[in-house]
């Protein structure tokens, strides 16, 4: 396999094979993320994708099981090649079990409910979608190209097409000012839509990235690890979906992961527990955690 530059990949694939069907992302925009900086935005040839198949074929035998497609938002590739790499990859691999991929709310609303479909019939299963807030004021803010609308318009295409969804929220990102907003919008989105896993991350700051200036020059209220946590308990108490929540990330201060409702007194436990803590025991806001 051919690799370039940094792969990101969710934890949640880390026994994946990784198989690069797009290099960087084509929005590049949203105000917090340094993932693909460095890339300019390409759609690699399918023939090269599947050539990466076959090396990887060769290497671990036909008995891989779940697949990833990075770069960032894989999902804008035209649904003819998509379906043609997922079909190629059950061919080799005729136990696949999983085939998942990026996408983000524009590019998953660029495709209809019959693509979605012809999609999964042609062997997606997941799509992780990276949308951080449901606080419209916040998306804006982050330059995230979708609404809290759009969001929700995308995840009903995507679950009605039976593809399970994995929406990614990130704690923190509406910063002091919007916290009670984000934290209350953000669980109004999902239990709109009822994905399979929510996925918690918390906010840090990178280098190189419109946020990481705002903050730097005092523009915006980063929050302490317990504003974090009373954020996280926010939503989580306004968490109706009938979801995974997981916060499978090093970036989070609290690891509350369970079923929505059931494990949630749990989870608000451990959140108490820790808010018990002196604020000095946690990571500094700014760095760590990744
Ligand atoms: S869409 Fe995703 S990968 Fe692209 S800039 Fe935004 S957060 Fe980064």
């Amino acid at each position: 396999m051919r690799y370039e530059g940094v792969v990101y990949r969710p934890p949640s694939e880390a026994n994946s094979l990784l198989i690069q069907a797009t290099i960087g992302c084509p929005h590049n925009k949203c105000a917090f993320c340094a993932m693909y900086k460095d890339k300019n935005f390409r759609i690699r040839p399918v023939e090269e994708i599947k050539a990466d198949l076959r090396v990887a074929q060769a290497q671990y035998g036909p008995n891989v099981d779940t697949v990833f497609f990075p770069d960032g938002n894989t999902i804008i590739m035209r649904t003819e090649q998509l379906e043609e790499i997922f079909r190629y990859t059950r061919q080799l691999f005729p136990n696949m079990e999983r085939i998942t991929l990026y996408g983000s709310t524009q590019f998953i609303n660029r495709k209809s409910k019959e693509e979605l479909e012809r999609l999964k019939e042609a062997g997606l299963s997941r799509i992780h979608c990276g949308i951080e807030s449901g606080d419209d004021i916040t998306l804006s803010r982050i330059c995230k190209g979708a609404d809290a609308a759009a969001v929700i318009a995308a995840g009903q295409k995507v679950r009605t097409a039976g593809i399970e969804l994995s929406e990614y929220i990130l704690i923190g990102i509406g910063g002091r000012e919007r916290t009670k907003e984000h934290a209350i919008a953000s669980a109004r989105v999902l239990n709109e839509l009822n994905p399979e896993f929510v996925r918690l991350r918390t906010f840090i700051p990178m280098e190189g990235t419109v946020m990481y200036e705002r903050w730097a020059a005092g523009e915006f209220g980063l929050l302490s690890p317990h504003e974090a946590l009373r954020e996280t308990e926010l939503f989580i108490t306004n968490l109706q979906a009938a979801s995974l929540l997981y916060s499978d990330h090093a970036s989070n201060y609290a690891y509350v992961n369970g079923r929505i409702p059931e494990d949630k007194p749990v989870m608000f436990s451990t959140i108490h527990k820790l808010l018990a803590m002196p604020e000095e025991s946690f990571r500094p806001p700014e760095s760590g955690g990744l």
